[in-house]
This record gives structure tokens, sequence and C-alpha cells, in this order.
């Protein structure tokens, strides 16, 4: 939206790393909700194509009506039958799981309940060559990480994203989110989050960790993509950290239908990844309703085909194994 890029002309450019954040009141907030903005960025990628993402091997990351803030459209067989017109050959349902009680996914659905849906799903659409995994997404936090081990340990699932989202009261809830960045560096801005991305990295709990920086859709109109993109150092320790671990990086497609309106992370960052010895990688659309099936998957492929992945790291419930990457995406860059 150019709203929010002219009612902060000086974001990302001109403005010294290191300098205070200031805090603004944009048009954007005022004549429209966050909602209502992601709304017209999602519109605007439809007519775009980004809404037709066709013949890709694997979508890492889904959410059905077993997720709170899924839509009630998001069911699991409607995934399937777009997913056997469009050529997706692989999904993995990685329904929300929360530990803080006062998480809106924290006892929303059952293990059981999601493992017999996702386990049926699988058996009803084999033959129409569509491979449908029992996946999970946890929201890591470090004070429940004995929790979610303990927990995992007598869960298993084919395949799981650990991810770090704006917890019940933190400083990113809209409500808060201004008053904490005022007077702060965008390195103490986003250091809170960052953190408990470095720890969900090196807990090693996680096949895949979800939307590394998710952090700057609760930051914009205060700080806007490109400030993150000056400074790439602020990735480095969790990266590192995921290399170590073995814990793949997700490239997640959703930020092209949000407020960041690119991808978590963007291109450089899974560059770097790969400089520094990473090679798992996964990719997905972080759905959560039938009309956003895929949505932007394609781009998310070629972004990462451009970045140099060659294969997606995967799990089915065993080791890991190695998914090629489509020749098609990486030629159309
Ligand atoms: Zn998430
Ligand atoms: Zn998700």
């Amino acid at each position: 939206m150019a709203e929010a890029a002219e009612a902060n002309p000086s974001a990302g450019r001109g403005r010294t790393p290191g300098r205070d954040l200031a805090t603004r009141q944009t048009p954007m907030q005022s004549r429209h909700s966050r909602r209502e903005v992601e709304f017209e960025i999602y519109q605007a990628g439809l007519a775009a194509g980004l809404g037709d993402s066709r013949n890709l091997p694997l979508d890492t990351h889904m959410h059905t009506v077993y997720s709170p803030d899924a839509e009630p459209d998001a069911l699991l067989d409607a995934y399937c039958a777009l997913a056997v017109e469009r050529g997706i050959a692989e999904l993995a349902i990685t329904d929300h799981v929360d530990f803080d009680p006062l998480a809106p996914a924290y006892a929303f659905s059952s293990f059981e309940d999601r493992e017999r849906d996702v386990r049926g799903a699988a058996e009803r659409w084999a033959d129409r060559g569509l491979a449908v995994r029992f996946g999970v997404e946890l929201t890591y936090e470090r004070r429940y990480e004995d929790d979610i081990r303990d927990w995992l340990r007598r869960h298993p699932h084919d395949f799981t994203i650990g991810s770090v989202h704006s917890a019940p009261g933190s400083v990113y809830e809209p409500a808060n989110v201004a008053a904490f960045v005022a007077g702060k560096t965008l390195a103490e801005a986003t250091a809170p989050y960052f953190d408990e991305v470095l720890g969900a990295a090196q807990s090693g709990l996680f096949d895949s960790l979800g939307h590394i920086d998710v952090v700057k859709r609760y930051l914009v109109p205060h700080v806007m993509p490109e400030q993150f993109a000056a400074q790439p150092e602020l990735y480095e320790p969790a990266l590192a950290a995921l290399v170590e671990s073995g814990t793949a990086l997700e490239v997640n497609a959703s930020g092209l239908r949000q407020l960041p309106r690119e991808t978590y992370p963007p291109a450089p960052i899974v560059g770097r990844y790969l400089e520094m010895g990473g090679r798992a990688v996964t990719i997905g659309s972080d759905t959560h309703r039938l009309g956003w099936f895929a949505y932007a998957l394609a781009s998310a492929y070629r972004l990462a085909a451009s970045a140099g992945v060659e294969a997606l790291a995967f799990r089915r419930g065993g080791a890991r194994v190695w998914v090629p990457m489509p020749p098609g995406p990486a030629e159309e860059v």
C-alpha cells in the first residue's frame, strides 16, 4: 500500500541505523484497519496472479478450522480438492498449538481430533495422487520450552514448525507497540522478538522455524521492512543457531498478502543463511482460509530458487527427506 510508505517517507532511507525510531499515527491507521489494508494487498496480489500457484511439490504450512484464527471455509477436503486441481503434490497441515493458557490456540483443538482428521484425509486423497501429512505449528516461548519438549515426545507428528508470535499482552500487540518502540533503536525494538526466535532455533525441537521475521508485520508503520533490510545482522544469531541445530529456515509466503508485502524472510536473508552453511529450507503459504490456498506459493518458490535453494527439507514422520525444487519456477525468475 502506498499509504504506509507515503505516511512514513523517511522510513528506510536517510535514517541512520541506531537512531531512535519515531512513532507515527498514519493515514493507514486512521482511515483503515490493518485487516482492511491487508485485504486490499491480498486483492491486488490476486489481480497480479498470486492466487494461482500451480505444479509445486509441497506446501509445508497450512491451517484449518482446528486453528482459532482460521476462517470457517478452511476445510481440509476443500484444500485437498484445490491441491489436486492445481497440482500441489503434498501438503503439511500445521494447525496451531499454544502453551500459554491465555493464547488463542491453548487447548483449542485436541491432538486426537487433529490427527484423526488429517490421517483420514490422507487416506481419502491418496488415490488421487495427493499426500497429506500431519504437522503442527507450535508457538515457542523460552518459558515453555520444557513443556513443549515433553509434549512433542508424547505427541509425534510427521512435521513440526516452531514459531514466535505476539503473545497476549506482549509489547508487539497493536495497543502497546507504539509506546514500546518510541525512542528505541531497531535492534532494541526487535530484541524481545529475536531473542525468542534465537531460543526456538537453538532448542532443536522443530523441523522448521516459522516466519523468522514476522515481527516486521507487528512493527508496521513504526518500522518499515526496508529498515530490516538495512540491518541484516539482526538475523544472524538466529541464522547461526539454525545452522548449528540443523533446523530448517522457512520461507513463508503470507508476508506477500500482509503489511510487509514481502516473504518472511526476504531473499537476501535466505541467501545469507545459505552462505553461513544452512541447507534446510521449507516453503509454506500459511493459509488460514480457502481463498489463501497456495497464495503466493509460486513466488516463494521463485525467491528460494533465486537465492540458491536446490531442494526442500521435509519430514514425513521419520528422518528428514529432501524434496527437489521444481525446475520451472527458477527458470521463470
Ligand atoms: Zn505463525
Ligand atoms: Zn501459521
